[in-house]
């Protein structure tokens, strides 16, 4: 198998199951627990936090465990929201933001916000004049992610982490895409609220995390107890979270190195593809991008096909983000950079990790110019 989908998941790192192990089999307590044999759990979590505060640049206390990049940014957008809602209640976003930022945008409309989903342009990145143009005196949060996890296209971020603080307003980022894989810390964006995911990053599903800068606003979204400082309540996952931190320290002593390395398997792959498919054509090709990330249309052949055709080479890639699988609407992130709906739903999306190598990438490329032929030989698209 060839594995070129890891913005959908990565595999686990070895040595992060190692680092788990213990606590899946012996150290099972409860984090809140009053007595010795638990307090050993707790140290294993406030551990994990330091670790990831240390890699992300920020102070422990700003680190808060979730269950994924989704509840980090529902927790970041309706917490914030709700918790200045007495003070405003717009709030700007963009319409390539992932369905978990998408979704509860949408969700608090319902709620009585409104909610500027600005455009993007036709490289796919967000314009920060027009940014500025959608703030007012009501505008309580800015969200706007750090990579698409579509087209891997970087938002101007710290840019409008500037802009946002000298109006006042928090801003989030959701950067599941990005965070502990550049070659710098993530808390440098200058972001008030940042999402990560574990299992974006070598580590396990399940386990993720949110920063919240310690003087931003936030309400919890969870009743129950009193866990993460009373910000998120329920039983922490130990085990999760410890995979977490090691999953996290680990990709950021190996960002700088896999930055370069995938960038030039990812060019050598476009330019091959460009040079020998006709019509096949770069989504997003013109503006700053994650290494890892290849969106590419093509005429007259529609992607899911194209997956599957791929799937029966033993490549696995696919035509969006994996929530969106079974959707038969077009990509929003592509429809929202100007094409077509023939054009979006004739693209797919390559996403290369640790394990993609030349000899890979090269077998990949085969596999998809042979699928293409094939099927603009019988396509009716
Ligand atoms: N945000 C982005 C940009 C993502 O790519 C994803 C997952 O694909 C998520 C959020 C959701 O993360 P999780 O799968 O951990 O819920």
């Amino acid at each position: 198998m060839i594995y070129l989908d890891h913005n959908a998941t990565t595999p686990m790192d070895r040595r992060v199951l190692g680092a788990m192990l213990p606590y899946l089999e012996n150290e099972w307590g409860n984090p809140s627990s009053p007595y010795r044999f638990a307090a050993r759990a707790r140290l294993a979590v406030e551990r994990a936090r330091h670790k990831i505060a240390e890699c992300s640049g920020c102070r422990p206390e700003e680190i808060i465990f979730t269950s994924s990049g989704t509840e980090s940014d529902n927790l970041a957008v309706r917490g914030t929201a709700y918790a200045l809602g007495s003070r405003g209640r717009h709030i700007v976003t963009t319409a390539i933001e992932h369905h978990a930022v998408l979704n509860t945008c949408r969700a608090l409309e319902k709620d009585g916000f409104r909610v500027t989903y600005l455009p993007v342009d036709h490289s796919g990145a967000v314009r920060i004049e027009e940014l500025e143009r959608s703030l007012t005196a009501e505008t309580v949060l800015v969200t706007v992610m750090h990579a698409n996890n579509e087209t891997g296209v970087l938002q101007p971020v710290r840019e409008i982490a500037a802009l946002v603080k000298r109006r006042g307003i928090p801003f989030h980022t959701d950067a599941v895409q990005t965070a502990g894989k550049m070659p710098y810390p993530v808390c440098g964006l200058g972001a008030d609220l940042i999402s990560l995911s574990g299992h974006k990053l070598y580590g396990p599903k399940g386990a993720a995390a949110l920063f919240v800068r310690e003087t931003t606003p936030m309400s919890p979204i969870l009743t129950g107890g009193m866990q993460e400082k009373g910000r998120r309540a329920g039983t922490e996952n130990v085990a999760g979270i410890v995979g977490l931190a090691h999953a996290f320290s680990l990709s950021a002593s190996l960002a700088e190195e896999e930055y370069k390395r995938l960038e030039t398997l990812r060019d050598r792959f476009e330019q091959r593809v460009l040079a020998s498919i006709p019509s096949a054509k770069i989504n997003g090709a013109g503006a700053p991008r994650i290494p890892n990330t290849t969106n590419i249309s093509f005429d007259s052949v529609d992607g899911e096909s194209i997956v599957l055709g791929l799937d029966l080479e033993g490549v696995c890639a696919s035509t969006g983000s994996a929530c969106s699988t079974g959707d038969p609407e077009p990509s929003h992130v592509l429809l929202a950079m100007g094409l077509s709906s023939k054009e979006a739903q004739g693209s797919i999306r390559i996403s290369l990790g640790r394990e993609s190598d030349e000899k890979g990438m090269d077998a990949a490329f085969e596999a998809l110019s042979r699928t293409v032929v094939r099927l603009r030989s019988i396509s009716s698209v």
